[in-house]
């Protein structure tokens, strides 16, 4: 039988909120802490700070109800049966993860303990840091008896994180202590049981009530390497498709077919095979950083690592090679950017390749005019407008007398242009798809100079290779 759970989350960002908002739809009674005052006060406002499907209308329907916001850590967490560490655990100078977030978070809470309570990592961390939390919150005063540390990684991904938290492939829950197994199960009971599927109201996705996610229950320490290493080997199998479509562009041949070839095989599969200018985020830098770090600290070399980076690197480069070749000088020209967040459906630029290429594009002396439909606020910080760097208020307006437009994100409607709407209103009419958002016979019947990854060009169907100026 599904019971109540007092939860408290700490950090309100793209995991936490998320947790908070879908803790609260499963039926718990959820506080969610940051100390970011702004933030808080935005959210118990309505507003949801980041751009997510569902967030705003699951906020709607919980806030005030079984979901709260508060800076006060302190108070939240006495009151918590389980607490959700969820604050970021960004790169450290030497590419080990920076815990420090998370250690300011077990120190408040060694004085905030006082009856049995079950303080989960849902941060991306090391192997060992439940150890490390467990000896922070004890040199701290907090009695051991009062508290077990568990791991409960999140997968979710940004763009469709509400349905992924309550649809996931499998909930990892590492626990120690069996006291503690049985809060976390209680947690995720509506999903596990299939009770949350039968609700009408249920945010749809991929499981069912005949479909339910299996919690695979494994120790602290495995749990915490069961997400460093599915990341690391998301990010291989994206540089791994990323080197051979650059093999197909110099044997000339399909990248698409290729990828579809070995991925029907069942024991590779299909997704994350998707060539482009790499990966970014603000998860798979620094996670294969941190997960090579560890390697190192064992006296390992997890070398392999370093070469899915260095492929990673190199397609940014990439990119602007293929932009250079097509216009021969770089200087003054005028270029439609289409996609500043990382990936499609997120107004998350951090770690974005498509900001990188940004830069190195205005650093060649080019003009950029960009339009995002959710990244532009959050890119005006690292791009700021200028004379070189320009925001528009639509893809028409971006791409309005352009030497080239380059797609760099994956929003689906990049891959629905009015594409005669295009060609009349570019300088040129040349696409640089970093994504591969178009069939290449498509773009050359719309008359496109069309270029992408792994698929050899394709020029105007009815002109010759240099029958594209149009004015
Ligand atoms: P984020 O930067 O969006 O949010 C972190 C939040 O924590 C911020 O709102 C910050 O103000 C708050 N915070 C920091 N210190 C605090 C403190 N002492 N008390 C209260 N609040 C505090 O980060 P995120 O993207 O949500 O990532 C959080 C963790 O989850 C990271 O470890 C990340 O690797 C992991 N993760 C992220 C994703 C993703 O797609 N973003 C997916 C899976 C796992």
């Amino acid at each position: 039988m599904a019971r109540e759970v007092r939860i408290t989350v700490v950090g309100s960002g793209y995991v936490g909120l998320v947790a908070a908002v879908c803790f609260a739809e499963l039926g718990h009674k959820v506080t969610c802490v940051d100390n970011d005052q702004r933030k808080v006060e935005e959210l118990r406002a309505g507003h949801t700070p980041i751009h997510e499907e569902h967030l705003e209308e699951l906020l709607g329907k919980h806030r005030g109800k079984g979901l709260s916001f508060d800076t006060n850590l302190h108070e939240s967490a006495k009151q918590a049966e389980a607490i959700f560490i969820a604050v970021g655990t960004p790169q450290g100078e030497d590419g080990d993860a920076d815990m420090s977030y998370v250690e300011a978070v077990a120190c408040e809470l060694a004085r905030s303990l006082e009856h049995y309570t079950v303080i989960t990592e849902k941060s991306t961390v090391p192997v060992f840091t439940n150890e490390w939390i467990r000896k922070v919150i004890e040199r701290n005063g907090g009695e051991r008896e009062l508290f077990d540390v568990t791991s409960n990684p999140e997968f979710l991904r940004e763009g469709t994180a509400v349905s992924d938290f309550l649809h996931p492939d499998r909930i990892v829950v590492g626990a120690d202590a069996a006291r503690a197994g049985e809060v976390m199960r209680a947690i995720y009971e509506p999903l596990t049981s299939g009770a949350y599927y039968q609700r009408k109201d249920a945010i749809p996705g991929g499981c069912s009530a005949a479909k339910t996610p299996p919690l695979l229950e494994t120790s602290t320490k495995a749990a915490e390497m069961i997400k460093h290493a599915s990341n690391a080997f998301l990010a291989m199998k994206i540089s791994f498709i990323n080197a051979v479509s650059n093999l197909c562009e110099s044997v000339d041949t399909d990248v698409e077919q290729v990828a579809k070839g070995v991925g029907l095989d069942a024991r590779i599969g299909p997704r994350f095979l998707k060539p482009g200018i790499g990966y970014g985020g603000s998860c798979f830098p620094k996670d294969i950083a941190a997960f090579r770090a560890v390697a190192e600290q064992e006296g390992l070399d997890f070398g392999l690592l370093t070469e899915v980076e260095k492929i990673n690197t190199a397609q940014k480069r990439r990119f602007v090679g293929k932009v250079r070749s097509t216009l021969w000088t770089l200087r003054g020209k005028k270029l439609a950017v289409l996609g500043l967040a990382f990936k499609g459906g997120t107004d998350d630029i951090r770690e974005s390749p498509a900001i990188d290429l940004c830069k190195m594009l205005l650093e060649e002396g080019c003009k950029l005019t960009a339009y995002d439909p959710a990244a532009m606020e959050r890119a005006k910080h690292e791009l700021p407008a200028g004379e070189k760097m320009h925001y528009a208020a639509g893809v028409m307006e971006a791409v309005k007398g352009a030497d080239a437009v380059l797609l760099l994100t994956e929003w689906p409607e990049f891959a629905k242009l009015d594409l005669d709407a295009v060609h009349k209103a570019v300088r040129y009419p040349i696409v640089i798809d970093g994504r591969n958002l178009y069939e290449p016979e498509v773009m050359a019947a719309h008359g496109f100079t069309y270029l992408s990854m792994g698929r050899p060009p394709v020029y105007p169907a009815k002109s010759a290779h240099g029958a594209e100026k149009k004015k």
